[in-house]
């Protein structure tokens, strides 16, 4: 199936200044050199440690950040440079979600207001017509039309995230990027909302480009998973393989500090604590991007980056020692 999100080399660089009469122009390199497709209807999770750039890779998609190289391309047209009618319908078919539902939100305007907003951009219907969508959506996230007139205090931080999803979905979207949005609310109803999102997705088709750091919540929401690191994707692959067998050393020690169901399965782990600080993107090491951290490290590792290649069937990875002992031997236990 032709992917309906297709990501190539994809890099987003910000000049750092340092002071005004330096010529010495450097960069963080927030993304660099990024790759990954979604499907029709797929969830992807985008998961890493704040500051490894995902955030500003989703900002990318949505054409909100210019990237300095690569290509992106949705449904076969490039995000960048498509026609201004190209543009305004990628406005249509890509939404999205943000952690903080209170910033989202303008607490002068009623909600039915709010979801309407981009409708009357967009110049879907007449008023009496919006009002019809504007009841149907907030239906569709659980909540009661009749409070469309309400300002957005009167809500909880859980409806107050529904309501965001009823004005994402209001536009009818292919691609909604999902940045961290359960994060700002109670773990009580996290769940909730997690399940109204998941809902959605099989009623209506939708896929997700999913981001967050917390790898207990993709393991139930996300199809696959790629793992960022300084900018990188260091795996890829469908989500039950990578979390019941990570192949870089840096997805493993993420996924170590993520609690099993099972009680005698979560006593027989062994905890990987990471050492070492979290290097700055804009003096990445050279090679590979995890050496300072990593207890596999080898020679090479400091002086050649891995390339993200296969490591199993839909898995990537990249890593000189366990990506290739695994193509080697089929697996590295
Ligand atoms: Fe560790 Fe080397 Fe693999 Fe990087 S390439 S993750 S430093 S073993
Ligand atoms: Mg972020």
């Amino acid at each position: 199936m032709a992917p309906l999100l297709s990501v190539r080399g994809l890099k987003v660089h910000f000049p750092i200044s340092r002071g005004i009469w330096s010529r010495d122009v450097r960069y963080v390199k927030a993304v660099d050199g990024v790759d990954f497709d979604i499907a029709p209807g797929e969830s992807m999770a985008l998961v890493g440690e704040s500051g490894c750039g995902k955030s500003t890779l989703g900002a990318a998609v949505l054409g909100m950040q210019i990237p300095t190289a690569g290509v992106i391309s949705f449904a076969g047209e490039d995000v960048r440079h498509g026609e201004r009618q190209t543009r305004i319908r990628l406005s249509r078919d890509i939404q999205t979600v943000f952690q903080d539902p209170v910033a989202a939100l303008n607490p002068k305007m009623s909600i039915g207001d709010s979801i309407a907003e981009p409708l009357a951009i967009h110049g879907v219907g007449d008023a009496k017509e919006r009002a019809e969508r504007v009841a149907e959506l907030l239906s569709l996230v659980g909540l009661h039309p009749q409070h469309a007139e309400r300002r957005p205090n009167a809500f909880s931080g859980g409806q107050r995230q529904r309501i965001v999803i009823a004005r994402a979905l209001a536009l009818q979207p292919k691609l909604l990027i999902l940045d961290e949005p359960v994060s700002a609310l109670d773990v009580s109803i996290r769940s909730q909302i997690l399940n109204l999102l998941l809902d959605l997705q099989r009623r209506f088709g939708l896929s997700y480009l999913f981001i967050s750091h917390d790898l207990s919540v993709v393991r139930h929401f996300a199809d696959r998973v790629a793992v960022m690191y300084l900018g990188k994707l260091v795996e890829t692959g469908p989500t039950e393989t990578v979390f019941a067998r990570p192949v870089h050393p840096y997805t493993e020690a993420l996924l170590s500090a993520v609690p099993l169901p099972d009680p005698v399965a979560q006593r027989a782990r062994r905890r990987i604590v990471l050492t070492g600080d979290l290097p700055s993107p804009a003096n990445p090491p050279a090679g590979c991007s995890f050496v300072t951290r990593c207890p596999l490290a080898e020679e090479i590792c400091r002086r050649v980056p891995p390339p993200l290649v296969a490591a199993g069937k839909q898995e990537r990875a990249a890593c000189h020692v366990r990506a290739s002992r695994l193509n080697e031997e089929g697996s590295f236990a």
